[in-house]
């Protein structure tokens, strides 16, 4: 079976660039099959994401290497020790014999695997940090300038200004990576400073662990007396963990009486963690509380081309725009769309030009938080709804100011909701796409001067969410 699968692939390969078949097909193990049927495992869920682009093309050649009837399925694992060893490094040599596997970071470019890192020795289970998460990779904008700025302050001198930091802000929106950022500049300041990075989850069930086989002691130690930055990824873990929390607590209080740093992560602000102890929210609240924001246009835009940059990938101005507003509501995202773009564009042969990103984001990804994107004509009645006009009257020339305003936050909405290009929307319109473009900076620009036109939209914009 496994033979029929490197068969399949193979087919694969010569259609997309050396580098990126290694990445997201080299280390893929089909499992098992059942008639029909493959299990293949995957490093970790991301992948499955980048590989639903290859899915036709793989199941074709599936089909055709077995001379099977129909295309198989194909259902993936997730196998954490697919993982390639030189995706993280160490950062506390002397971890726990006890402690779990490291959960892998999401998504892993191909950049850094073509870097050719030496894996460091392991086989212990082990605290990783992500070579990739560094403040040089890390895009500074309005939205998370004071948690970049207070990272810094505390990775230049640890343990001495706020203690503790703490940070949240919604998901991926940056929070791992900055912590990771501090971490690895302590390092490379001080290559001895036993670092130790662990998710709120990770700590609880070394916890529990220890308790069960008797090791307090040793987690104690690990955690107490070997530790002088400890970096805790997602408190909200500890949500009604009694047990945990108060360990916790103590864990805390024992570092920060040696000015040994603690800095935490949170989806959101500590007193706003239910079910967690008065005592924790006021520890953290005693030191600095920074928040992360979702990155505006611009950040977005500086976040692709710096994130192209780093992978070699050459991408145009327009393009970076057009993905920058296509996806709003967090990082992670932004990069998962434009890896897939440079993967799709890859197999299909094509340049990453407006044409094509423009075609595959209005199939490929759905709207924020999931949602589909409304589409122009739903725009078109949604806005015309709103000022009493029929959709014609968008379309025709008709010049009276009511009519022109309400055609204008149409082709603005169509930007920024719809995500359409100009020329469609000016096709639509029956307008040229300079004229889209205008009344986009226009409506942008009195929407910053004018309280009931920021009011309009956003009930218009309410009533897109909810489909029309
Ligand atoms: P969080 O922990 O807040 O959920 P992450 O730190 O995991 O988010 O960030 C998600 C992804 O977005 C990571 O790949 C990270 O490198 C990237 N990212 C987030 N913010 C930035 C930024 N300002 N500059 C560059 N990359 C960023
Ligand atoms: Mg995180």
């Amino acid at each position: 079976m496994n033979d029929l699968w490197k068969r399949a692939i193979e087919r694969l390969r010569p259609k997309m660039a050396p580098e990126v078949f290694e990445t997201w097909f080299g280390v893929l193990r089909c499992e098992s099959v059942a008639p029909g049927r493959l299990v293949v495992r995957i490093p970790n869920p991301f992948y499955e994401d980048i590989l639903q682009g290859y899915l036709p093309a793989l199941k074709e050649a599936l089909q055709q290497e077995g001379g099977l009837e129909r295309p198989p399925s194909i259902r993936w694992k997730v196998d954490p020790s697919l993982e390639p060893a030189d995706d993280a490094t160490t950062a506390d040599a002397g971890g726990s014999e006890e402690a779990p596997p490291t959960v892998p970071p999401p998504a892993r470019p191909p950049a850094s695997r073509r870097a050719g890192r030496a894996p460091r020795p392991s086989g212990r289970a082990e605290e990783m940090l992500h070579p990739r998460y560094t403040f040089d990779s890390f895009v500074v904008g309005p939205s998370n300038q004071l948690a970049h700025a207070a990272s810094l302050a505390v990775a230049e001198a640890p343990g001495r200004r706020y203690n503790p930091l703490f940070l949240y802000g919604g998901v991926g929106l940056g929070k791992t990576h900055l912590m990771n950022a501090i971490g690895r500049h302590v390092l490379s300041r001080d290559p001895g400073a036993r670092i130790l990075y662990v998710s709120a989850e990770r700590f609880t069930n070394e916890f529990v662990r220890a308790l069960q086989h008797g090791r307090i002691e040793h987690f104690h130690r690990r955690y107490r007396e070997q530790c002088d930055v400890l970096l805790l990824d997602d408190v909200q873990f500890l949500a009604s963990k009694e047990q945990t929390q108060e360990e916790f607590f103590h864990t805390f209080n024992a570092l920060h009486h040696m000015d040994r740093q603690v800095v935490v992560s949170s989806d959101v602000e500590p007193a706003r963690i239910a079910g967690l102890q008065e005592r924790l929210i006021s520890r953290f609240q005693s030191g600095l509380v920074a928040d992360v924001q979702p990155p505006q246009l611009d950040t977005r835009i500086a976040i692709l081309r710096a994130k192209a940059r780093a992978e070699g990938i050459e991408l145009a101005d327009e393009v970076a725009e057009l993905v920058a507003r296509h996806v709003r509501s967090n990082v992670r995202e932004l990069e998962g769309t434009l890896t897939r773009l440079v993967v799709r564009a890859s197999l299909e042969g094509r340049a990453l030009d407006v044409t094509f990103v423009q075609r595959v984001l209005g199939s490929m990804i759905p709207g924020e938080q999931g949602r589909p994107r409304p589409g122009i004509e739903v725009v078109q009645r949604v806005v015309a709804a709103h000022y009493g006009l029929r959709v014609s009257d968008l379309r025709d020339k008709n010049r009276a100011r009511r009519v022109t305003l309400a055609r204008q936050v149409a082709m603005y909405l169509c930007r920024t909701q719809a995500g359409a290009s100009l020329p469609e929307i000016g096709r639509r319109f029956a307008r040229d796409h300079t004229t889209v473009l205008h009344a986009e900076r226009r409506i942008a620009r009195l929407a910053k001067t004018r309280p009931e036109l920021r009011e309009e939209l956003r009930h218009i914009e309410e009533t897109l969410r909810r489909g029309g």
